[in-house]
């Protein structure tokens, strides 16, 4: 069941055609991430991820309420207008936004972003911060095939800021498996001969619904930290795997997460007697699960504790994080799962790729802004050696990705690009610089004449 949102509508940017191959919506994305509004900014991408049929989209459709309440959104700049405190909305207004459902009948499957984006100027620091949320649709249920699922986490963890792993009554251990591409992927980063410390991704919050065990460890944030605590430590009688799994997950995030939820009451689940339609508002929910669902938001959602998404360290802006995303997006489109090493490698080069080319920019602009400056012809190579000194030094002391093959085959093809638009420049300064001196020995000579 699902009413129209008035501000924003759920965008199907990746999705599976029936033979299983992947399709992306570029345009959307493009659209999205190159709007005014967001290319510049620093991206907080949040998501939802785990089993269908678990309250996902329900769940996230509460998180746009807060949303909408908290910030101005490119479609809704004049927000928020409705006071902060009751960003739940009224008891009875249904709920609207990613399409949920108490039917066994499936919604698009893939990954789904809101297409309005939230905007924020942090008070901590007075970055400026893009919001986007993303829905996930079709793991496990009977239709999307294991190669589907592993894509979905996969691509889920590459490109959220905030990840979160709902789970049902209890984590299990058959579910962690799924996010070894994460672990694997931060393997591969933990070799890199950079010496990028950093771990890989964000933030992991596991999301327990149905919680049942509320006396050994309560519902909200503080019982979920003693869960994962539990949890997540490594014992000695554990099998190896189990170990290991715990170690990696922990080695690939900056910080990992619980919140534990009440079972939401029978009106929500559909399991109510009264057969009434359910329309999602909070008026039907038990006020156990109510209050906790939205302090646990009101949590996640923090202005002062969003984070950013980096890749190497380093905050993404609006552009740079549609370009990530199209490349992961297509590597997947492949018929075999993409290796995490894949995946890893092709960051690597796109993130240095982007660096030249800041660098080459960097080398055009000095050239430019000096060309009036020159008077004659032997100055033009001392200005390009001195622009492209400029422009390597910037190369060698940012941060890269990556071994010293990387570095030194992308400082190789930096300098060539260097070169190409040197030689294109000089051509076009001796060529100013010759029609100019004989300008002059022509304005001698009439000179001269005279
Ligand atoms: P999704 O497939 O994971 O996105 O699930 P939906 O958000 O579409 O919700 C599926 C059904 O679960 C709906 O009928 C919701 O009312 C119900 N639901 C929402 N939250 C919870 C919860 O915390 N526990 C249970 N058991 N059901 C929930
Ligand atoms: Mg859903």
């Amino acid at each position: 069941m699902s009413h129209e949102h008035p501000y924003g509508k759920a965008l199907n940017v990746l999705s599976f055609s029936k033979d299983n191959k992947v399709l992306i919506d570029e345009d959307a994305m493009k659209k999205m991430f190159e709007h005014p509004d967001v290319k510049n900014r620093k991206i907080v991408s949040f998501s939802i991820i785990g089993a269908y049929r678990k309250g996902k989209s329900f769940f996230l459709d509460y998180c746009l309420r807060f949303l909408y309440a908290h910030y101005p959104s490119i479609n809704f700049p004049n927000n928020p207008t409705s006071d902060k405190e009751n960003w739940m909305g009224a008891e009875n207004e249904p709920l609207s936004g990613f399409s949920w459902r108490s039917g066994s009948i499936r919604d698009t499957t893939g990954i789904i972003m809101w297409s309005d984006i939230f905007l924020h100027t942090s008070t901590v620091n007075g970055d400026k911060i893009a919001i986007i949320v993303m829905d996930t649709q079709g793991l496990f249920d009977n239709q999307t095939s294991p190669v589907g699922n592993s894509r979905i986490f996969a691509l889920g963890t590459l490109s959220s800021s905030i990840e979160v792993l709902n789970l049902f009554s209890v984590v299990q251990e058959d579910q962690l498996q799924y996010l070894q591409f994460a672990t694997e992927f931060a393997k591969f980063a933990a070799n890199d001969s950079h010496g990028n410390a950093g771990k890989s991704f964000q933030k992991l919050v596991f999301l327990i619904r149905d919680w049942v065990n509320p006396d050994e460890h309560p519902f909200g944030f503080e019982g979920g930290a003693t869960y994962l605590q539990h949890f997540l430590k490594i014992q000695n009688e554990q099998k190896p795997e189990l170990q290991s799994v715990r170690k990696f997950i922990q080695s690939s995030f900056e910080e990992i997460d619980c919140a534990l939820l009440p079972h939401p009451g029978n009106i929500v689940t559909g399991g109510s007697r009264k057969r009434i339609k359910y329309n999602g508002s909070w008026g039907g929910m038990s006020e156990d699960f109510k209050d906790e669902l939205f302090a646990v938001i009101e949590t996640l959602l923090k202005p002062d504790d969003l984070i950013i998404k980096k890749i190497n360290d380093k905050d993404l802006e609006g552009f740079e994080y549609l370009e990530f995303m199209l490349q992961y997006f297509q590597i997947f489109q492949s018929d075999d799962i993409p290796q995490a090493q894949s995946i890893y490698e092709s960051t690597v080069e796109k993130q240095i790729n982007m660096l030249v080319e800041s660098c080459v920019e960097n080398y055009k602009e000095t050239i430019y802004k000096n060309t009036d400056l020159i008077t004659n012809v032997t100055q033009i190579p001392i200005f390009h050696n001195m622009s492209k000194n400029q422009a390597m030094l910037m190369y060698n002391e940012s941060k890269k990705m990556g071994n010293i093959s990387h570095e030194i085959k992308f400082s190789r093809i930096l300098s060539e690009k260097i070169d190409k638009i040197f030689q294109e420049w000089s051509d076009r300064s001796e060529k100013n610089m010759k029609k100019i001196e004989e300008e002059t020995e022509r304005t001698r000579l009439a000179l001269e004449e005279k």
